[in-house]
């Protein structure tokens, strides 16, 4: 799947608060959103910050898009069977985001961002209910068990991400067992168990035009 390739820390700059889109770099003094808490190009310290409805509902979707790392296209598709679900449109979204194969093996700390996440599953390392799964948009569902690939568990680069990200809290959704690699989804997502500083019905509102 297409997506993008630039500099990432620029998007983190241009929305004003840090995706964590670098993995180890986000959490340290080298975060480039520390060091430059302005927007990026020629005129980014004089950007006047006020902005409109539309304004705030575009950067706020913009934001989410991001953080997720997910394509306009597909981005909208999530928005669409949001809207199918039963329940309040804007969580149904973040639910779907926060249940993407990717993400979940980004927050059991298998990866130090997103991006890598992605990367890791591409290249097949992690099962779904024993099965390999190398698709990083399949969604997860209740009762399912993610797992790092037996084969994989031994590589060096597996062993080094699970041990620096171990100190990362694991969502009460999720129930890990480390020592064996894998971990259960225990419950749907709820608003309160997504770190994620928006107003959701800002894209509802801007999709709803
Ligand atoms: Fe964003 Fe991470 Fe770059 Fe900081 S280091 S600007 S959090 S991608």
């Amino acid at each position: 799947m297409a997506r993008y390739t630039g500099a990432v820390c620029r998007i983190c700059r241009r929305e004003g608060q840090k995706l964590f889109l670098k993995g180890e770099r986000c959490y340290t003094g080298k975060c480039a959103l520390t060091r430059r808490a302005y927007a990026p190009g020629q005129h980014g310290q004089a950007r006047n910050k006020k902005s409109s409805e539309y304004g705030k509902q575009l950067r706020t979707k913009q934001f989410v898009r991001r953080y997720y790392g997910v394509l306009e296209g597909q981005f909208h598709h999530y928005f669409e069977m949001a809207t199918k679900m039963q329940g309040v449109t804007g969580e149904n979204l973040l639910r779907l985001l926060e249940s993407r194969l990717d993400n979940v093996v980004y927050r059991l700390g298998f990866a130090s961002s997103r991006a890598e996440a992605r990367q890791l599953v591409t290249q097949g390392h992690f099962t779904v209910n024993g099965r390999r799964v190398n698709i990083p948009s399949y969604l997860t569902k209740v009762g399912e068990v993610i797992a790092v690939k037996e084969k994989s568990r031994s590589l060096d680069k597996m062993k080094a991400l699970s041990e620096a990200n171990s100190s990362r809290p694991t969502p009460k959704w999720l129930e890990l067992n480390r020592d064996a690699w894998e971990a259960k989804i225990v419950a749907v997502p709820v608003r309160e168990d997504i770190d994620l500083p928006v107003e959701e019905t800002l894209i509802v509102e801007l999709y709803s035009k």
